[in-house]
């Protein structure tokens, strides 16, 4: 497989080239060289293969052979390596529970994946690789967690100030060794836009080898099409399901698109956003505009300007007739995602993270309108990530799972930092 730039002024690269490098030189995202399609095969005994031999045979042809096969068996297996519960919570609607991990978020997904793919570039020759990663919460514990440890790779993670959750900030800043965690004075798209800056400047190039760990890069971005497959797999019902997927950066909406090109069964994908709907908004009206992120309740999905939008408008050729006949787009306030987790506590005995209860509050509009229909919410981080949120809306406790261990009791380390450029880049060649 060959991925392209999608601003198409830079030469096409494997798969391993794409990991390492992040983002083109041009400042493009890579994409496919063509849409791999699953066997009928594949379709028919999915329900019955084991989840690592589901990921080896989604990612096997996009990996193509800068992995071994035996050697990317196993990357897949510790990838998935947890549970994927599709949990029916009212009727109609099942949540795709995604946090059982060890961060407790979907992200452990693709930040696993990835970590072991460049762990085994950078033992392949590869010198000393720096992950320079912008979090809007769960990505840098993810990310941390993934890379703990790992030989030959060093990662530096931004996040905005005081815009985290306390136990998204502890799982970030607390882990040491080749893990640090940059506080920066700005929102998730001041980090993301340093971020940025930093891989297009020469003399920091001349310093690190940098790569991005976000859903840009596209050993993040591909093995998230697994657990659509997961839910798939789980689904009793002959009618293919409706997805409504809780959205910031558009990753995993992009990736669960993608396993539909491919041909996984999905009825229609609902893109459910908070305040920051600068989707939503371009499928109603046609007219993307990027806007300033405001803060919500939902913080990762925080997101004004979101990175993978031009992903999925890539993947339908541009065409805004085919993108909205797969896809619609859903705003929830604020005061409808703390209404929501109230009602459904009350009502289902089910407790949401603020991220699930949004895209439940799109899945219960678009029931509504299609009586018919039936669907699955993804349910992208454990309530207990967000305790600060939900406790006083159910006015209970959440219950600490252990994958928690003493988190709470670890002592943040951050280095804090202005939402500028030249602060970052003093900071990277001062150290
Ligand atoms: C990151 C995140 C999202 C948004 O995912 P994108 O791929 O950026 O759209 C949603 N929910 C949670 C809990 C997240 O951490």
């Amino acid at each position: 497989m060959r991925y392209y730039s999608l601003r198409h002024q830079a030469p096409s690269v494997d798969f391993r080239q794409a990991t390492i490098a992040g983002q083109a030189p041009d400042g493009g995202l890579y994409f496919p060289e063509h849409i791999p399609q699953f066997a009928a095969a594949f379709l028919r005994e999915l329900k019955t293969k084991p989840k690592a031999d589901v990921a080896f045979e989604v990612l096997q042809p996009y990996v193509g052979d800068t992995i071994p096969a035996d050697v990317l068996r196993r990357i897949c297996a510790e990838a998935v390596d947890f549970e994927f519960p599709l949990v029916p919570v009212a009727e109609r609607s099942s949540a795709l529970e995604l946090f059982h991990g060890p961060t407790l978020a979907f992200k452990d997904v693709g930040a696993r994946f990835m970590s072991r793919c460049l762990g085994y570039f950078s033992r392949q020759g590869q010198a000393h690789v720096t992950v320079l990663v912008a979090t809007s919460g769960d990505t840098g514990g993810a990310v941390a967690s993934g890379f703990l440890g790992v030989e030959g790779v060093e990662v530096i993670i931004l996040y905005p100030k005081g815009k985290v959750s306390s136990v998204q900030e502890l799982q970030l800043t607390t882990l040491g060794q080749n893990i640090t965690a940059l506080e920066v004075a700005g929102t998730f798209d001041d980090c993301q836009q340093l971020v940025k800056q930093a891989f297009q400047d020469a003399e920091l190039a001349r310093r690190y080898f940098l790569t991005s760990a976000n859903s840009i890069n596209v050993a993040r971005w591909l093995p998230q099409q697994v657990y659509y497959c997961f839910a798939l797999q789980q689904w009793p019902h002959a009618e293919p399901p409706v997805i409504a997927v809780p959205s910031g950066n558009f990753g995993n909406l992009c990736a669960g698109l993608l396993a539909h090109a491919s041909g996984l069964p999905v009825h229609h994908f609902l893109a459910a956003c908070n305040a920051n709907d600068s989707v939503p908004e371009y499928l109603r009206s046609g007219n993307f505009a990027a806007k300033a992120a405001v803060a919500t309740l939902s913080n990762a999905m925080d997101v004004g300007n979101p990175s993978n939008f031009v992903r999925i408008l890539e993947l339908f050729g541009q065409e805004f007739e085919q993108l909205t006949n797969h896809l619609s787009g859903y705003t929830v306030t604020d005061a409808e995602t703390a209404a929501t987790i109230r009602a459904v506590y009350a009502q289902h005995n089910y407790l949401l993270d603020p991220h699930g209860a949004v895209a439940y509050v799109a899945l219960q509009q678009y029931l509504q309108a299609h009586p018919a229909a039936r669907g699955i919410f993804l349910e992208t981080a454990h309530p207990v990530k967000f305790y600060d949120v939900v406790e006083p809306v159910v006015g209970a406790k959440v219950p600490v799972p252990a994958a928690l261990g003493g988190l709470l009791a670890r002592q943040k380390q951050s280095v804090e930092l202005p939402a500028e450029f030249a602060a970052l880049k003093a900071y990277l060649l001062g150290r």
